[in-house]
């Protein structure tokens, strides 16, 4: 699940993007937002960021570990809720938290500690926390999830990175979503060279901003599939707007991934 899974948030995904992938992550976190925000989300993707054990960019998706968290059964991905019928994480969890905290990881070079609605935690709680934040293991990190991060002690507040999501429609980058649409008029149109100058074009972006312009291509074909007379056609496009998807999020070049669109293109005219 790379970060293009979390939707709209677009300047949190572009700060947060160089630091997931260069593995700079910092080891205590605020995640908040209102609900359906995508707060767990953005936790599972960070979660993995820190657990990944591949190579080169993380999460690498292909590794043992990105492999099990994926698959939600990462040992070393732990997630702390209220006990039944409590509102609240209550002091004793976050105690207990601390002690195995210094148990060192099972299998990945990093331990992480998802807290649910860390916001609600109460004021002993939140001191035992401040304690871990400060003094815990260098391989230990946490990740706390609030609606409201304000109501998190100050001096936890300090020792975390903060980050907000919106939840509101996720805002359209309006010069993608034009270029995605005279993408699809060329492939639909089967205009090999205008395909090809329009990639040259694209090769400016960033891969981050080619994964949206990807992501628009394949909406944009999506909607022009009903009416359409080659229905075939418009699958095949879909199909490969699927694939350099994928391709993108395994961290292959942007050049490379508009080489492989002129290509689709050419093999099917
Ligand atoms: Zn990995």
């Amino acid at each position: 699940m790379p970060l293009s899974c979390l939707a709209g948030n677009l300047q949190l995904k572009q700060q947060l993007l160089p630091r997931l992938t260069g593995r700079r992550l910092s080891h205590a976190m605020i995640v908040s937002g209102p609900e359906g925000s995508g707060t767990h989300t953005l936790a599972g993707i960070l979660a993995r960021g820190l657990v990944c054990s591949g190579t080169g960019a993380a999460p690498c998706g292909i590794c043992a570990d990105c492999r099990k968290a994926a698959a939600g059964i990462h040992p070393d991905i732990i997630t702390i809720r209220p006990e039944a019928d409590k509102k609240a994480i209550n002091v004793d969890q976050v105690r207990r938290m601390r002690a195995d905290a210094h148990i060192r990881p099972n299998e990945a070079p990093r331990k992480v500690y998802i807290l649910e609605g860390a916001d609600l935690i109460q004021g002993e709680g939140q001191n035992a926390m401040l304690k871990l934040l400060e003094e815990g293991p260098a391989y230990a990190a946490f990740i706390l999830l609030a609606r409201n991060s304000g109501a998190l002690l100050t001096t936890v507040r300090s020792r975390c990175d903060q980050l907000r999501l919106a939840c509101d429609e996720p805002s359209r980058d309006e010069e993608l979503f034009q270029q995605a649409g005279q993408l699809a008029d060329c492939w639909l149109s089967g205009d090999e060279h205008a395909l090809m100058d329009l990639c040259v074009q694209l090769e400016k972006y960033d891969r981050q901003q080619v994964l949206i312009l990807l992501g628009y291509l394949r909406q944009t074909l999506c909607e022009r599939l009903s009416g359409h007379p080659d229905r075939r056609t418009v699958l095949r496009g879909i199909t490969l707007a699927d694939q350099l998807l994928q391709a993108a999020e395994r961290n292959v070049g942007t050049g490379h991934l508009l080489g492989w669109l002129c290509a689709g293109a050419k093999a099917r005219i």
